[in-house]
């Protein structure tokens, strides 16, 4: 190829790219997803010629696969039988699991969930038969099980708990949906997109935090996102399953491809995600992990303590490295502060915006925004 062209076609692209913001340049403070480890973008580079949807064709690629499920299993405490299905994020594995839960129930449709669960389940709801029953959060933003409980019904298809939630990092009491799931046998998937690489080493630290996992025997699915505080690149979640036999439930037959059956949503896919997510467990494995958790958690409290400083209320104490700082125009403040070349995000529902403390977003990244956020808190008549 004409390195001419390349050469103007790189640079165009670079053009484009300035346009983003950065992970790197600590500009992006709203985000759940981070800039992938060192290790992840070389792992990623390795193996961009692959296509793990058909395995016998880059079997290599398969056993990375099968070794990343066992590294998930064991984080999970998920038991012997359970197995995993990659795909791109905490988006498709939602999809995956509420597909399972109608495919071991299909004449059931009602899926209850606290009004916290990220908006992938109002598409599930648009794409299959199923109808959302919203419960109440209580006063700690968590979901109201007295509530939950009376939303069950004949035709209750299961639940959804949170681990971690979107807008606040709530984690749900998902011990108590675990027994109520189990007496009244319907279906608990607990969505730990993002706290699924938090919640187990913050226990590790010796925070007071609950089960979430499979340890609790109702759960019969978990999402948890490598692409999230997993610090590996986009994209990659997963979703592990109890039991590996129901993923014949949603399983096709694939006549044309090595393998005679294929289990989720995706058909080709690339194995460079799967390495990168691999390669970041190996190179820091739990330790690695537990002071990456560790950093971020202190980084939290420190931001925390100059939010109150500056006069600001929070909307409640973080369970986890999400902070939602209570404004009366959040929508303002977010433009003003994309102006000046940072992203944090709003919550309109809480009035609300939220400051995610990735492994990123460092004390010098805390301490050159507060000076500037509180400037503009300062000139809206917020503070
Ligand atoms: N679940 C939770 C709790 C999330 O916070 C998110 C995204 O932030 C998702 C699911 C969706 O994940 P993705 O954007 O990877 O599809």
């Amino acid at each position: 190829m004409n390195n001419k062209k390349q050469d103007e076609i790189l640079k165009k692209l670079k053009k484009y790219h300035e346009k983003d913001f950065s992970f790197s340049k600590g500009q992006i403070l709203g985000s759940m997803c981070t800039q992938p480890i060192s290790i992840a973008k070389k792992a990623y580079a390795m193996f961009l010629e692959t296509n793990i949807g058909d395995p016998k064709l880059f079997p290599g690629s398969k056993e990375i696969e099968e070794k990343y499920l066992f590294f998930l299993k064991k984080l999970l405490n998920a038991p012997e039988k359970s197995q995993g299905i990659i795909g791109s994020g905490g988006t498709e594995s939602n999809i995956s699991a509420v597909w399972l839960a109608k495919r071991l129930n299909p004449s059931k449709k009602e899926l209850i969930l606290p009004e916290s669960a990220h908006f992938s389940f109002k598409k599930i709801a648009s794409i299959m038969d199923v109808k959302l029953v919203y419960v109440k959060l209580n006063k700690n933003y968590q979901m109201d099980i007295k509530e939950a409980k009376k939303k069950i019904n004949s035709k209750t298809l299961g639940f959804i708990g949170i681990a971690g939630t979107t807008e606040l990092g709530v984690i749900d009491p998902i011990s108590e949906l675990s027994d109520i799931c189990q007496k009244e046998n319907v279906f608990l998937h607990v969505d730990a997109a993002f706290g699924g690489y938090i919640i187990p080493f913050l226990k590790k630290l010796g925070y007071k935090v609950p089960d979430f996992d499979f340890k609790n025997p109702g759960v019969c699915s978990i999402t948890i996102d490598a692409h999230k505080m997993g610090c590996s690149a986009i994209p990659l979640g997963s979703l592990m399953v109890r039991n590996r036999e129901w993923l014949e439930k949603i399983s096709v037959d694939t006549p044309y491809i090595s393998s005679p059956k294929q289990p989720g949503i995706l058909a080709t896919r690339s194995a460079a995600p799967v390495a990168a997510a691999y390669a970041v467990a190996e190179y820091l494995g739990t330790k690695g992990y537990t002071n990456l958790v560790e950093k971020c958690m202190n980084n939290t409290f420190y931001t925390v303590k100059k939010i109150e400083e500056i006069g600001l209320k929070l909307v409640t104490q973080p369970t986890i490295n999400v902070i939602a700082i209570k404004l009366k125009n959040p929508a303002k403040i977010v433009n003003i502060l994309t102006k000046q070349g940072y992203k944090i995000n709003k919550i309109d529902r809480l009035s609300a915006t939220r400051i995610v403390i990735m492994p990123h977003v460092t004390k010098q990244v805390i301490d050159r925004f507060i000076p500037i956020f509180r400037k503009i808190c300062k000139e809206t008549g917020e503070i």
